[in-house]
């Protein structure tokens, strides 16, 4: 029922404060109802994060976001003062649709044991038995009663019957969602896309804020930016039509990007943020923002922009 992620792009966090972080968000979104919390953080307690980001810890748990903290401070295997100079973060409150209130039940869900991807996902997906369906006659084995967990599989479907190595992830998950029916407001994340996001909506709430701190001069402030043709890596990267947008720090680091249903979650970080529209995928790579709409209709196009809240 609430999503929050939050990515630090040279911003360095340890894992203590991006917990923090994390856990504050959910709290912001408590009044929206909820039976279950949990995250995805980095599983790596190294220096390096980059290697770090190679497996993915998720923690879940029934009940109340408290008794989500006091699960994360059980786990023996995490060390709370690792640094992060990058880090991707999500975490989500469930109001249960399919399948009980449990941990298992619980997002983030997975694509596998290794825990490959994970998503979190607000709404419902209508079509999701005959994805089940589809996934299991191809060997992905299931944990959950979800409709979420089908989009997790996919996902990793979609990786696994890639046509080549350098796709990115932005590609993916519009390959996800073009097989979707339903409503969602889904936030992904990867081992194979270390330091990267991607969300996306249709018919649930989803937005983004942004933050940088690098705001000596209004150069400095990260600029809604028009793309067409040449442009910096991490937007040129991506699909993209006159009509998407990419978003960088002019300096070209230390940015921060939060996901959040609602904006009362970002609003103690950023009043710069920016209101997905319907299939809108929204990727974070190398700190840049890119905005890409898979489908559209004509007449029928509202414009996106970053907005400053009072
Ligand atoms: N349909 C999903 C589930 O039951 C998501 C529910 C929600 O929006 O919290 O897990």
């Amino acid at each position: 029922c609430g999503i929050f992620a939050y990515l630090n792009y040279h911003v360095p966090r340890t894992r203590r404060e991006i917990l923090e972080i994390l856990l504050k968000g959910l709290q912001r979104l408590e009044y929206r109802g909820y039976d279950s919390a949990g995250v995805g953080i980095d599983g790596g307690n190294g220096k390096d994060w980059e290697s770090n980001a190679k497996s993915i810890q998720l923690i879940k748990q029934r009940g109340k976001v408290k008794a989500l903290d006091e699960e994360i401070h059980k786990q023996q295997d995490i060390d709370l003062d690792v640094e992060f100079d990058v880090h991707v973060g999500i975490a989500h409150t469930r109001w249960a649709t399919h399948g009980v209130p449990s941990p298992v039940n619980s997002h983030p869900h997975r694509s596998d044991k290794t825990n490959e991807f994970i998503v979190i996902h607000n709404g419902i997906i209508t079509n999701y038995k005959d994805l089940r369906k589809f996934l299991e006659s191809k060997g992905y084995e299931f944990e959950s009663e979800t409709d979420t967990e089908s989009i997790a599989k996919l996902v990793k479907y979609m990786y696994d019957n890639r046509e080549s190595d350098d796709i990115n992830f932005a590609t993916l998950v519009e390959r996800v969602i073009q097989q979707l029916e339903g409503a969602f407001a889904l936030v992904f994340k990867s081992v194979h896309y270390p330091g990267e996001a991607v969300g996306t909506r249709r018919g649930s709430p989803l937005l983004m804020g942004v933050r940088s701190d690098h705001k000596l001069s209004a150069d400095h402030i990260p600029v809604l930016y028009r793309s067409s043709g040449k442009d910096k890596k991490g937007c040129s990267a991506l699909p993209r039509t006159d009509q998407d947008t990419c978003l960088f720090p002019v300096d070209e680091k230390a940015v921060e990007y939060y996901f959040a249903s609602d904006a009362s979650a970002v609003i103690e970080h950023t009043n710069r943020v920016i209101f997905l529209e319907d299939d809108d995928v929204a990727a974070v790579m190398e700190g840049r923002l890119s905005i890409h709409r898979i489908k559209r209709r004509a007449g029928d196009y509202p414009a996106r922009a970053i907005q400053t809240l009072q």
